[in-house]
């Protein structure tokens, strides 16, 4: 087995858009697992938006990864070395080994992966934390009525995608938001979205207000900006908006031009009577078992689908990352470590 760990620290913290330069590939001594612990070889490697946050400093829901420390993230990982009695030596599990080919674990947050079930990677997307981030918020915040128009954007990202195809699976219309034509025709051809509308295009109130004839009525909010504020104006009364993620801003390092548009959203959210509500997956923590269960019967009925967007090598993940912030990406992306 190897005895180096290649890892990928974080070299300092950006302001604005990461650059190659604030990662560092190192490597050190491969781990050694203390008494009650396992040594896990990291397979695949998931990147995610939120890792955005974790190299900056400011205040949020979880501390920031430490200058010099690996980038944290989960990862589909090997049981390579085992002293604990529930994993053993071959598993495959998820696991939040980060940025590097090996990680020790004692077992706390790790889930066994079976691969007769589904492909291991899935445990990264469809099958895990951005699948259960799109089930329990649109369901919990959201819930959808047959017959309501459900709005996404990022809508051909993991995140979006399932949204989309659980508002149909409720009798709900769905409306995707992605960036270019490609993405576009692979909501309505591969995912059954009823509509597709491309936020890069000339006019998007107006193509937005063309896809949504009779307004929206769950919002599920992934991007904020510009999009944010062509779906203001279609949101119908009692109107429910879970507040999952703001990308389109994470880079930012200053508010938008403009008048202060603080107001006018508290008048609407007046007026209107709108539900808005931030979450964090793990808000739903208890609904992991019903999560699973559910996309996962949905999936082995083909009735949700998924696309992945594969990366090869550990040492390219700085820059699939930065594109990932991009729209770079084209579905799920993660990185083939080993
Ligand atoms: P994606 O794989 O969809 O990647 C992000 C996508 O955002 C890009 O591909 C791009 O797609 C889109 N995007 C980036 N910039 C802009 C912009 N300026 N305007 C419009 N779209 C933009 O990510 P995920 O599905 O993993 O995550 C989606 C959202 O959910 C993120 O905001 C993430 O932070 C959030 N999230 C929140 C969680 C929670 O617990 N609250 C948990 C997991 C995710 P395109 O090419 O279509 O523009």
């Amino acid at each position: 087995m190897a005895t180096m760990n290649r890892r990928i620290v974080l070299a300092s913290r950006p302001h604005g858009e990461p650059t190659p330069a604030h990662f560092r590939l190192e490597e050190a001594r491969v781990p050694s697992p203390r008494p009650g612990e396992v040594l896990l070889r990291t397979r695949w490697l998931s990147l995610d938006p939120y890792m955005r946050g974790r190299m900056s400093a400011a205040k949020s829901y979880v501390a920031p990864v430490g200058i010099g420390e690996p980038m944290t993230g989960g990862t589909v990982s090997e049981v390579v070395r085992s002293d604990h009695p529930d994993f053993a030596a071959g598993t495959l599990v998820s696991a939040f080994g980060g940025w590097q080919d090996f990680s020790v674990s004692d077992g706390t947050g790790l889930r066994k992966v079976d691969p007769a079930l589904a492909p291991p990677t899935t445990a990264l997307g469809i099958l895990g934390m951005p699948g259960m981030t799109a089930y329990t918020g649109l369901l919990n915040i959201g819930r959808p009525r047959p017959g309501e128009t459900v709005a996404v954007a990022a809508a051909a990202g993991p995140v979006g995608s399932l949204v989309g195809q659980i508002a149909r699976l409720k009798g709900a219309r769905a409306v995707g938001i992605a960036g270019g034509p490609e993405k576009c025709a692979h909501l309505i051809d591969d995912l059954g979205f009823d509509a597709a509308v491309d936020h890069r295009s000339d006019d998007l109130p107006a193509a937005l207000a063309a896809a949504c004839p009779d307004g929206i009525d769950v919002y599920f909010e992934n991007v904020g900006g510009a999009v944010f504020e062509a779906v203001l104006p279609l949101l119908n009364d009692f109107s429910r908006i879970p507040v999952c993620g703001l990308v389109s801003g994470y880079n930012a390092t200053e508010p938008p031009p403009g008048p202060d548009r603080a107001p006018a959203l508290m008048r609407a959210i007046l007026t209107k009577r709108l539900q808005l509500q931030g979450f964090i997956v793990w808000d739903f923590a208890s609904q992991i078992d019903e999560f699973e269960a559910a996309v996962g019967g949905w999936l082995r009925e083909a009735r949700v689908r998924y696309r992945e967007d594969i990366v090869e090598g550990l040492e390219n993940a700085p820059e699939a990352f930065i594109g990932l912030l991009k729209g770079q990406n084209f579905g799920k992306l993660i990185v083939r470590v080993a």
